[in-house]
């Protein structure tokens, strides 16, 4: 029986990856509960967001707030790789199927998987890579989507200033799909094959890494 309108998610783990997802949901006006074992962060949060103080790995714990009536739960605990996959069981037996579980490291990804988490979040990895990205200066902005594709932000190749996305044929020579274009103090546009694209433009690139990395390099 779970409340019309909003999504109820269920967060446990009052860290600093749970902390922020849970303040996130509630800015975003869904129906937050946060539970968390420690005390401390409990009594820090609850002035916030509805919070809970319980340790999740006890099965009872779990019944009596009743976690089968939330659509989805999030599992932001990795200082205990053994409480993150309990937790995880538990709530996946009590019904919940939308579970999303936060991994810290690849051992631990793929004893969620196998115990049927839906969504695996590997926050280090991600980020680390982003930065990685980032530092290594190819790219203004970095998104990964599942797979292979990945969204980017990059300037203009020089070899391709003050020419069309048509006449550089992104995508049917490198196999990227130009979304849009943002020159310097210029509304957004989105890409169509007559859009030039001029020195300091911003481009919003999809495709493969390697397509990606092929077309920039020209
Ligand atoms: P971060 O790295 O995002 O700061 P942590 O893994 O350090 O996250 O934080 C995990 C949080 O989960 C801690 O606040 C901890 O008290 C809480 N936690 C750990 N085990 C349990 C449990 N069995 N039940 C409820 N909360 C738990």
């Amino acid at each position: 029986a779970k409340p019309s309108g909003n999504k109820s998610v269920l967060v446990i783990g009052l860290g600093r990856f749970g902390g922020s997802v849970a303040a996130t949901l509630d800015q975003m006006g869904q129906d937050v509960l946060a539970v968390d074992k420690n005390p401390e962060l409990v009594a820090r949060w609850s002035a916030h967001l509805p919070t809970i103080q319980a340790d999740m790995t006890d099965v009872l714990a779990i019944e009596q707030i009743d976690a089968s009536q939330f659509d989805t739960a999030v599992v932001a605990i990795g200082d205990s790789i053994e409480a993150s996959v309990i937790i995880t069981g538990n709530l996946l037996d009590a019904g919940v199927s939308d579970l999303w579980a936060k991994s810290v490291s690849q051992e631990h990804a793929r004893i969620l998987q196998r115990i049927g988490a839906r969504h695996i979040i590997n926050a280090e990895t991600d980020a680390g890579k982003r930065v990685g990205h980032l530092v290594a200066g190819n790219y203004l902005d970095y998104i990964e989507i599942d797979g292979p594709y990945t969204v980017v932000k990059v300037h203009t190749p020089l070899y391709a200033v003050g020419r069309s996305i048509e006449d550089v044929q992104v995508h049917d020579k490198y196999g990227v799909t130009v979304v849009g274009l943002k020159a310097p103090g210029k509304e957004f546009q989105y890409g169509s094959k007559e859009l030039v694209m001029h020195r300091n433009d911003e481009l919003i690139l999809m495709g493969k890494q390697d397509q990606i990395d092929h077309f920039i390099q020209g």
